[in-house]
C-alpha cells in the first residue's frame, strides 16, 4: 500500500513540475508547441511504469486519451476502448457518475482548487474496482483559458474493501451486542466474506443432535438450502455435513467429483456450486455447534487468505450460535412444561398479550378454554401421585388432538389446562373444540392396571366480548369454570349464561342434522314454474324438508347452513339431488314430460371439485335428461375466478341448465355476467315485492329482464304472490314466473295434480 503511495506521490510532484512546465510554454505561442510536445513526452515517459493509469482530456475536442495501465486496470487490452468521454461514462458506477461530473465542472469553473474523488468502474470481468481519480487543469492564451485535463488512475480496491470489511464486522459486533436475531447476524456474516471474495457464496447450518438445520446463507438458492435442512450429518455428506461430523475442516475442489458429494451432488451442481469448504463451528469447549460453508462456481481450493478468512468466519458464527442455542435452552426450560411438553404458564401468559394485540389490530375474536380435571384429586390420593402424573400426560396428548393447528395450549398448574380458541367466527368455534375436549377426555384409561374415566370441566370465555385483557379474559373463564363445575362436571359453560343453552341446543341440532338422512326425516316439495308467455308449468324447484320428531319442522335457511357448517353439505346435496331427478324420471314414466326440475346447489359446494362428479353420477343413475336438470347457485358461488369459470364449463359440458339464484342481491351481479355462460338469470324476490309500491323497483326489474335478454340469458322472477306482479312481468317480457300466487311448495303427488293448470293474467 505504503509503495503505491510513494509512487503516486512521486507522480504527483512530477506532475505538478508538468503543470506549471506547461503554463510557462503558453506564454509565448512561437514556443509554445515545441514545449508542449517535449512536456507531454516527458510526462508520458514519467508516467511509464509506475502504476497509475493515465487519462488526458481535450476540452476542446473532446477526446479522451487513456494510457495502457488505464485499460489495463479494468481488464482491458491497448486497442479495446475507444479515446473518447464516453468509454469513461459507461464504465463508471451509475451511483457514483453524477458526484464526480459535479466535481469536474466545480473543479473546471474555479469552484475548488482541486480535483480528487473515489468512485465505482466496471471491470471488464465484471467486478467493481476502486478507483482514485485526480486532475490538473492544463491552461492557455491569454485569459489562461483550461484546454486539457489531465489526470491519474490509482486502483484502491484492497484498501476499500479492507475499510467496507471493517466497517461490517463492527456492524455485526454491534448486532451481537444488542441481541439482534441469529439469522439476521447470520446473514450479515455470509455477506461481509461474500464482499470481500469476489464469487464467493456462504452458508452457515446449525447441528441439532445429528441433524443439520439451515441457519444462514443469503445467496444460496432456497431450494437448496430447503434440500440441506434437516439432512443427518455424517462421514460423507458433502463438507458441511462431513465437516460437522468429523469435526474437521473439509476441502473439497470438485463437488462433480468428490465422493462426498455423491447424495448431494444433484442439488448443488444445478446452481453452480463447484466448490464447497467447510469449517466445523465449535464452542469453547470443543462441541461442535454447526458449520460455516464457502462455496465457488468453478473447481478451486482456498488460497492463503481464503483459508485464514474461513477460521475467523467459523469463529464469528460461533459467537452467534453459541449465544443463541444457549438463549433457546433457557427459553425452552421456562416456556415449556416439563410432564406433559405443553406451553408453561409463563409462556401462555405472554402468548395470550400478544394475541390480545394481533386480534386488536386484526378485530379478530378468540375463545379461551379453562379447563380443570375432575376429581383429579382422588387420582393422586388413591393411586398415587406417579400415576397422576401419566394421567396429566394423557389428557396433554388428548387436549392436543381435539386442537386445530393454530390454536395454543398450556398446563398452567397441577390438573389446570388452557386453550386458546384463535380466530373463532362465532360463539360456537370454541364450544366445538370444548365439546372434542369433553368427548376425548372422557374415553377410558388404563391407569396402574386399573381401567379409569377421566372427566373434565371446561369454563369458555371470549376476546373482546368478556374481557380485553389477560386478566380480565382469564377471570371470565375461570368464572365459567365454576359454573360447569356447578352444572355437574364433565361439560362446559360460556361466561355469559345464555350462550350455554344455545350452544348446547346447537350441538343437540347437528347431531339430529347427522341423523336426519339415515333416519329417513328429510323430503322434497316442489314449487312450480310457469311460462309466463304460455301460462303452463314447465318446471319445479325442488326445496328440502326436514322434520325432527322433537324439534319440528327447522327451517331450511337454517339447516342448510349449519349443514355446510358442519361438513354435512355434501351427503344432503347428493340425496336432495338423486331424489330430486329420481322425481324427475317418475313423471317422466307417468307422461308428463320435460319438467325441468331445478335444484339448489349452495356456494361452498359449487366449488368443490367433488360436484362434476357428482353431477355426471346422478344424471346417470336416474336417467334424467342432462338438459332437464336446472341447478340454480346464489351470486356468492360466482365469483368469476379460474377456478369458477372452469366448473360452469364443465357443468355446461354434460349439458345441465345453470341459474343465478337471488340475482340482483349480490355485489357481483354485474360484473360476473360478463364472463358466466349461464342460462337463467332468477331475480331476486326483494324486487318483486315492491314493484307494484316503488317505480324504482319496476325499473330496476325492467331492467335486469332488458339486460338479461341482451346477453342471452332467460329470465325467471321468484316470490311472485300477486296477480298485478305476474301482469307486470308479462309486461316487461319476463320469461318464467314462480311464487305462491301459482303453488307453494308442494309434495310430488300434489305436483302431478297441478300440472294441467293454465295461469294467465
Ligand atoms: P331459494 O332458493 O331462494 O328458494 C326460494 C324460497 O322462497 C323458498 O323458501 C320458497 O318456499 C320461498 N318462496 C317461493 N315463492 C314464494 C312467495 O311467493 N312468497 C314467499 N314469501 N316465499 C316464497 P324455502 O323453501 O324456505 O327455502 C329457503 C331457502 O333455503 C332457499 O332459498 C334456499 O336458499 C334454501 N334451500 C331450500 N332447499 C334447499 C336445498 O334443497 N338445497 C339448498 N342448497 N338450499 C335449499
Ligand atoms: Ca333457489
Ligand atoms: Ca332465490
Amino acid at each position: 500500500m505504503t509503495e503505491i503511495a510513494n509512487t503516486e506521490i512521486q507522480l504527483l510532484k512530477e506532475i505538478e513540475q508538468l503543470r506549471s512546465e506547461l503554463a510557462a510554454a503558453h506564454r509565448t505561442k512561437a514556443v509554445r508547441t515545441a514545449e508542449l510536445f517535449n512536456s507531454e513526452e516527458r510526462f508520458a515517459l514519467a508516467m511509464r511504469g509506475a502504476s497509475d493509469g493515465l487519462w488526458d482530456w481535450d476540452l476542446e475536442t473532446d477526446e479522451v486519451y487513456y494510457s495502457p495501465r488505464w485499460k489495463s486496470m479494468l481488464g482491458y487490452g491497448e486497442h479495446e476502448l475507444e479515446n473518447n468521454l464516453s468509454t469513461w461514462a459507461s464504465m463508471v458506477h451509475i451511483d457514483d457518475k453524477d458526484f464526480v461530473l459535479k466535481d469536474v465542472q466545480k473543479f473546471l469553473s474555479g469552484e475548488v482548487d482541486t480535483f480528487e474523488v473515489e468512485m465505482r468502474m466496471r471491470h471488464k470481468a465484471g467486478h467493481d474496482v476502486f478507483i482514485r481519480s485526480r486532475a490538473f487543469k492544463v491552461s492557455r492564451g491569454e485569459n489562461n483559458e483550461t484546454v486539457r485535463l489531465v489526470g491519474t488512475h490509482v486502483d484502491i480496491t484492497r484498501q476499500k474493501k479492507a475499510e467496507l470489511f471493517d466497517k461490517r464486522n463492527a456492524k455485526i459486533l454491534e448486532m451481537i451486542a444488542k441481541g439482534k436475531p441469529a439469522p439476521e447476524i447470520y446473514n450479515e456474516i455470509a455477506l461481509m466474506y461474500e464482499e470481500r471474495h469476489s464469487g464467493l457464496r456462504c452458508s452457515m447450518l446449525e447441528l441439532e443432535g445429528s441433524k443439520l438445520l439451515h441457519g444462514g446463507a443469503p445467496s444460496l438458492p432456497k431450494a437448496y438450502c430447503e434440500a440441506v435442512h434437516g439432512l443427518e450429518n455424517g462421514p460423507e455428506v458433502g463438507s458441511c455435513g462431513t465437516s460437522s461430523y468429523t469435526g474437521k475442516r473439509v476441502l473439497v475442489k470438485n463437488i462433480e467429483t468428490d465422493p462426498k458429494w455423491v447424495d448431494l451432488k444433484h442439488v448443488a451442481l444445478p446452481y453452480g456450486m463447484r466448490s464447497c469448504w467447510s469449517e466445523p463451528i465449535k464452542n469453547s469447549s470443543g462441541k461442535v455447534l454447526g458449520a460455516f460453508g464457502m462455496y465457488h462456481n468453478y473447481p478451486t481450493l482456498p488460497n492463503e487468505e481464503e483459508s485464514n478468512d474461513l477460521t475467523s468466519a467459523a469463529q464469528l458464527a460461533c459467537i452467534v450460535m453459541e449465544r443463541d442455542q444457549n438463549q433457546k435452552r433457557i427459553r425452552d426450560l421456562a416456556y415449556t412444561d416439563k410432564l406433559t411438553n405443553l406451553s408453561s404458564r409463563t409462556h401462555f401468559y405472554l402468548n395470550i398479550e400478544k394475541l390480545v394485540k394481533t386480534s386488536a389490530r386484526d378485530k379478530n375474536k378468540f375463545g379461551l378454554l379453562y379447563i380443570d380435571l375432575d376429581n383429579f384429586k382422588n387420582v393422586n390420593d388413591s393411586l398415587g401421585h406417579d400415576v397422576g402424573d401419566i394421567l396429566l400426560m394423557r389428557v396433554a396428548q388428548r387436549l392436543k388432538r381435539a386442537c386445530r393447528e393454530i390454536d395454543y395450549i398450556a398446563r398452567l398448574s397441577g390438573d389446570e389446562f388452557c386453550i386458546a380458541v384463535n380466530n373463532v367466527m362465532d360463539d360456537y368455534g370454541a364450544a366445538q373444540v370444548a365439546q372434542r375436549c369433553l368427548e376425548l377426555i372422557s374415553k377410558p384409561v388404563e391407569l396402574a392396571g386399573r381401567k379409569f374415566t377421566p372427566a373434565c370441566s371446561i369454563g369458555i370465555a371470549h376476546y373482546p366480548d368478556d374481557g380485553i385483557d389477560l386478566k380480565t379474559i382469564l377471570k371470565a373463564a375461570d368464572t365459567a369454570l365454576y359454573a360447569a363445575k356447578d352444572l355437574g362436571k364433565n361439560r362446559y359453560a360460556f361466561y355469559k349464561k345464555e350462550l350455554t343453552e344455545k350452544a348446547e341446543y346447537r350441538f343437540k341440532i347437528e347431531q339430529y342434522l347427522r341423523e336426519a338422512i339415515e333416519k329417513q326425516q328429510l323430503s322434497l316439495v316442489y314449487q312450480p314454474k310457469v311460462d309466463i308467455n304460455s301460462g303452463s308449468i314447465i318446471g319445479v324447484e325442488a326445496l328440502c324438508r326436514w322434520h325432527h320428531p322433537l324439534l319440528g319442522q327447522v327451517s331450511p335457511v337454517d339447516f342448510i347452513a349449519m349443514a355446510e357448517q358442519i361438513g354435512m353439505i355434501k351427503p344432503l346435496t347428493e340425496w336432495i339431488l338423486k331424489t330430486a331427478c329420481n322425481q324427475s324420471t317418475l313423471w317422466n314414466e307417468a307422461g308428463f314430460s320435460s319438467i325441468r326440475m331445478a335444484v339448489n346447489i349452495s356456494p361452498s359446494h359449487f366449488l368443490d371439485s367433488d360436484l362434476v362428479p357428482l353431477i355426471k353420477r346422478v344424471i346417470k343413475d336416474s336417467g334424467i335428461m342432462p338438459n332437464e336438470l336446472e341447478l340454480e347457485v346464489t351470486e356468492g358461488g360466482v365469483h368469476t375466478n379460474q377456478e369458477n369459470l372452469a366448473i360452469f364449463e364443465h357443468l355446461k359440458e354434460l349439458g345441465v341448465l345453470l341459474a343465478i339464484d337471488d340475482f340482483g342481491v349480490g355485489y357481483s351481479s354485474f360484473a360476473s355476467l360478463k364472463h358466466l355462460n349461464v342460462d337463467f338469470l332468477k331475480i331476486d324476490k326483494y324486487f318483486i315485492d315492491d314493484m307494484l309500491v316503488d317505480h324504482k323497483a319496476k325499473l330496476l326489474v325492467g331492467s335486469m329482464i332488458e339486460m338479461g335478454h341482451n346477453l342471452g340469458h332467460k329470465v325467471t322472477a321468484e316470490g311472485i304472490e300477486k296477480e298485478e306482479q305476474f301482469c307486470m312481468l308479462q309486461e316487461l317480457g319476463c320469461d318464467t314466473a314462480q311464487g305462491y300466487l301459482f303453488s307453494k311448495p308442494v309434495s310430488a303427488n300434489q305436483v302431478s295434480k297441478l300440472l294441467g293448470r293454465n295461469f294467465t293474467c
